[in-house]
């Protein structure tokens, strides 16, 4: 199948469940018409709570899989790095990195990997690899995309990569603030993507503590877990070097 008819079967059914989120909002006013208030009230927080719960709760899979933590008998621990690449933090996050003997899963966000190619390279060329963050990571709103802009935040972050990376196309997409709605995990399966949540993260998109954010990971971490770490926050780099000292002391010890 070409990646027009990929685009147009995946829209097709993007709108198709937006239809049907329709759905209940009719029910709605009919059962008020029927003058059924309670009922209608029931039936509209039941629906929001659903959508609420599904899109906002990270590990929750209700609108399609999603990756939550490695295979059981993993050994160690996966690093993964969001919002990369970023001029500064890159190339001082690849050289800890390298120092630790450790791989990570770099998810980059299409616009900033356009404007430092030479880092993605860079990110391949050490043996890590590269996932979808989608193109312009819009935090604050990706919750609310609808099919089509969906497709475009998705599907140009995998061209951009592809592009610079042809060798090394993503195979794994990991959602902005880790927000999934009812479009979100169809467009990404639609472009042959897995979507990676995690297991241990420390809020350092938000937090400024460093021990705070230390022992949000560590009470967290375990041998099949997942990690999550950002790019581009004052706490990167000293994180970064905390959390592979971390990790590669419990490499050491099993
Ligand atoms: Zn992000």
């Amino acid at each position: 199948m070409s990646l027009e008819q990929i685009r147009a079967e995946c829209l097709h059914r993007g709108h198709r469940r937006l239809a049907l989120l329709f759905m209940p909002a009719v029910l709605c006013v009919l059962i008020v018409l029927a003058g059924a208030w309670a009922s209608a009230v029931l039936l509209f927080c039941t629906v929001s709570i659903i959508l609420m719960l599904g899109t906002l709760v990270s590990s929750c899979a209700w609108f399609g899989p999603l990756v939550k933590r490695q295979p059981s008998g993993s050994k160690h621990p996966l690093l993964t790095i969001d919002d990369g690449p970023h001029p500064q933090h890159t190339p001082a996050i690849l050289e800890i990195l390298d120092r630790h003997g450790l791989k990570a899963i770099f998810f980059l966000i299409g616009e900033r990997a356009d404007r430092h190619p030479e880092l993605v390279r860079e990110i391949v060329r050490r043996g890590h690899e590269v996932g979808n963050h989608t193109q312009t990571h819009p935090a604050t709103r990706f919750w609310a995309l609808r099919p089509r802009a969906m497709w475009n935040e998705i599907a140009q972050c995998q061209e951009t990569l592809t592009r610079i990376v042809p060798q090394h196309s993503p195979r794994y997409f990991r959602p902005p603030a880790g927000h999934h709605n009812p479009f979100c995990v169809l467009t990404a399966r639609a472009l042959g993507l897995t979507t990676l949540m995690w297991t241990a993260r420390g809020f350092d998109g938000t937090l400024r503590n460093m021990n705070q954010v230390l022992s949000r990971i560590r009470r967290k971490l375990t041998d099949d877990g997942i990690v999550l770490i950002h790019e581009a926050t004052p706490l990167t780099v000293e994180l970064t070097e905390k959390v592979a000292a971390m990790l590669a002391a419990r490499a050491a010890q099993s």
